[in-house]
């Protein structure tokens, strides 16, 4: 006789970057942004009417639809709103992708890519990514695939595949839908989202985690055709339809009330990015040259796994990822001035230390 545990889903989860308790920790192993997310937001917090919580929120979302309808310039029909881009990517891989033909991404790419595909049993190729880390643009273009997922900028490698190679490969796969997912666009590439007029099969996803300092709040939200959306909400509604709770959807609208703050922060990532390109530079790394507000950095010298656990030891997060292709290289998120300076100061004196 079976088992009940032969009946189980056996899947293998996603390992998301260590949230360590310590509170000393310079913490540049996740992505969040070392500022706090905009001043409108704690006012928002601050002035929420608890009450509100004894009802069932808005399934729709509908403010903060209509907020990111106002600062995209995208129909409300045209957006979907999620329990941040993960919840959003998971549903549309259950919404798009489950059709039994193979799906395609790139060989090293967001991890919980192949997570999903394994969850919701569907199959999938991976296409290599060129010896210099960038995507293979042709490897996309054949036309057969059951479904696409791409990251603009790619994670972990930070680089961008550039609007002209991303509609190459949209143009290519009308047989299928194709989601760029955008969740470090803000900070230096250009969005494919006008592109959403010309192909009713692209979704673009974005998220308030990265450019919007707000990784605690959950937010992630997508771009595409009225079709798609339609279809997305759909399994939302089948699945289920509260999601987003009330006090996330004002935290949300109100980080989109100042786009003047949200702005400065990005350009101030940026600056430190390119920054610490030079000093990553000056110390002997190399790294594919990055647009997101991370560094994929390696060391012709000394071992990745080394110089991630000296970092440890002294308190600086890094993340270090297995796997053939990207073992020895650590990617190393944007921090504040402060942050990096402890970073390089570390790094110069354990260098110095192995000539
Ligand atoms: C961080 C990240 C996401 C998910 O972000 P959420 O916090 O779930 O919004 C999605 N895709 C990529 C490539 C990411 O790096």
């Amino acid at each position: 006789m079976s088992t009940w545990e032969e009946k189980v889903h056996k899947v293998t989860p996603y390992t998301p970057g260590e949230q360590p308790k310590n509170a000393d920790v310079i913490k540049l192993n996740t992505n969040e942004n070392p500022y706090p997310p905009a001043p409108a937001v704690q006012k928002a917090i601050a002035g929420f009417d608890y009450e509100v919580l004894r009802k069932y929120p808005d399934p729709a979302a509908a403010g903060l639809v209509c907020a990111l309808s106002d600062t995209y310039g995208v129909p409300a029909d045209q957006i979907f709103v999620g329990v941040g881009s993960d919840d959003v990517l998971a549903m549309s891989f259950l919404t798009f992708f489950t059709s039994g033909e193979k799906i395609l991404f790139p060989d090293v790419t967001y991890s919980f890519y192949d997570v999903w595909a394994d969850e919701f049993r569907i199959p999938f190729d991976t296409v290599p990514l060129m010896p210099d880390f960038s995507i293979d643009i042709d490897g996309f273009c054949k036309g057969t695939a059951g479904g696409i997922v791409i990251p603009n900028p790619n994670a972990p490698t930070g680089l961008d595949a550039g609007v002209d190679a991303l509609e190459k490969i949209i143009r290519s796969n009308p047989q299928c839908v194709v989601i760029i997912d955008e969740a470090y666009v803000d900070f230096g590439a250009k969005s494919v989202l006008p592109l959403i007029e010309k192909y009713d099969n692209l979704l673009v996803t974005q998220t308030f985690s990265k450019s919007r300092a707000l990784a605690g709040s959950r937010i992630g939200f997508a771009f595409g055709s009225k079709k798609l959306i339609r279809y997305l909400n759909d399994v939302k509604y089948s699945f289920n339809s509260y999601t987003m709770d009330a006090l996330t959807q004002k935290v949300g609208s109100a980080a989109l009330s100042d786009p003047d703050y949200f702005k400065m922060r990005c350009l101030a990532i940026i600056n430190e990015r390119e920054r610490a390109k030079k000093k990553f530079t000056e110390l002997g790394f190399d790294f594919p040259d990055s647009k997101s507000n991370f560094l994929f950095v390696h060391h012709p010298k000394v071992a990745a796994e080394d110089i991630f656990k000296a970092l440890r030891e002294n308190n600086i997060f890094v993340r270090h990822f297995d796997g053939e292709r990207v073992h020895d290289h650590l990617r190393v998120t944007i921090g504040t001035k402060e942050q990096m300076n402890a970073l390089f100061d570390f790094l110069k004196k354990y260098l110095e230390g192995r000539d």
